[in-house]
């Protein structure tokens, strides 16, 4: 059993043969098409992303959440070129998050030991704090405190002189930076500042995407219009690798001149694989007949709650989530709210493990962050599957006192 379905990519859970049945038919009917022209699948599917997504958006379909990340890049930075305003090209990113393994996506990554020996990375990517309510200064509400972290992103545009900066990255909640769940004020204002200065906004729905948070983008709990959406591992439950960049159809627009230089120039052989399309639109058949986004948001209900007892213990220090996005942050001491030791993080996964419970950690890795238990099972659980994860946890954590 998993309370981990390895890096929150399985969200139907494993084993589905009709995944296996589609990719199968597929790749005898067609198993490759470059996308400099289109297919039918690729073109099914950006319909039903679209149709999803209650928007106008164009699909550019890669290989893994970093592709998508890159590509996302590229066409901002030539979006604002070829809008005459080719003075743009920063990005701005959070600390603590994660956004791919690519010079680009992890220059936008803000998890320093990640890119530590790699560096110098892409040039033009900066970095703010997100809000990490469970740290927020003592005595800030945390109204005041989500708001104070999303003008810090407006401070950042105008120290950087507004006319350099291309767009803000952001994961709707930030997941493997150690599940930092922001209020939605934090999100809107951050959309707002963003079309104040002329900002693009992409929201990175790696994770998040396809039910793992209750709704089925994490973006469509705050009700905000993202200029760029990418998605990977959900959107095929990682069965085939598969990636999208979605950008809205306005941006698109102006990379329709016939002048030979305004097309994206960009070329990816094996993105948007007939046989990965067609699974892409299986699985999204499977999370609608069985009703997955709502089953992870009332199972993520019961999960928080049924985890409570955990923060009597005296370095569980907080317990948040949305949806089977869940993180246990463990400290030395409530008071000092200091990470606990690695040891006790590495000794309560093993503890987990040796019992039949796969589960992971997650944070930042400098400075002893990386101190928070993530749970995120397969979106299909049952309430055995769940009632069985708790006690496996319970026990766990009560012998690690
Ligand atoms: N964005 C987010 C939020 C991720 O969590 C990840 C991977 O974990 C990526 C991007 C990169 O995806 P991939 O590993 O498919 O390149």
């Amino acid at each position: 059993m998993g309370g981990q379905c390895r890096l929150w990519a399985v969200n139907v859970g494993y084993g589905r043969e009709r995944l296996a049945k589609v990719a199968y038919e597929q790749l005898k009917k067609l198993c490759y098409a470059p996308l400099t022209q289109s297919h039918e699948p690729a073109i099914r599917l950006a319909e039903k992303i679209n149709s999803l997504l209650e928007d106008d958006y164009m699909m550019f379909y890669s290989n893994s959440g970093s592709d998508a990340n890159e590509v996302a890049f590229k066409v901002i930075r030539q979006y604002h070129q070829q809008n005459g305003e080719g003075t743009r090209y920063k990005m701005i990113a959070r600390y603590r998050a994660y956004h791919g393994s690519s010079l680009g996506a992890l220059a936008a990554t803000g998890q320093a030991l990640r890119k530590y020996k790699y560096e110098p990375l892409t040039p033009g990517f900066l970095h703010v704090a997100p809000p990490d309510p469970y740290r927020r200064p003592k005595g800030q509400s945390i109204e005041a405190y989500n708001l104070a972290r999303a003008r810090d992103i407006e401070e950042k545009i105008i120290w950087e002189q507004k006319e350099t900066i291309a767009a803000v990255i952001m994961e709707p909640f930030i997941t493997g930076g150690g599940v930092l769940i922001p209020q939605p004020t934090y999100v809107q204002e951050v959309e707002r500042i963003c079309r104040k200065y002329g900002v693009l906004l992409i929201i990175d729905e790696v994770i998040c995407g396809f039910g793992r948070t209750g709704k089925l983008f994490g973006h469509q709990h705050f009700g905000i219009r993202p200029d760029v959406i990418t998605m990977a591992k959900g959107l095929t439950s990682a069965y085939l690798p598969l990636s999208i960049t979605a950008v809205r159809k306005d941006i698109y627009e102006k990379f329709k001149a016939s002048d030979g230089y305004s097309h994206f120039r960009h070329i990816n052989t094996f993105g948007g694989n007939p046989a990965a399309c067609a699974v892409a639109l299986e699985n999204i058949k499977i999370i609608e007949e069985e009703g997955l986004v709502q089953r992870a948001k009332d199972l993520g209900i019961q999960l928080l709650h049924d985890l409570q007892d955990l923060l009597e213990l005296p370095y569980v220090g907080d317990i948040r989530g949305l949806g089977l996005l869940v993180g246990i942050e463990l400290v030395e001491d409530k008071v000092s709210q200091k990470p606990a030791k690695e040891e006790r993080v590495a000794s309560i996964i093993a503890a987990c493990k040796a019992n039949g419970l796969i589960i992971g950690k997650n944070g930042d890795t400098v400075e002893g962050y990386n101190n928070i238990i993530t749970l995120s099972p397969p979106l299909c659980c049952t309430d055995e599957d769940l009632d069985f994860m708790v006690a496996v946890l319970k026990r766990v954590f009560a012998t690690h006192v």
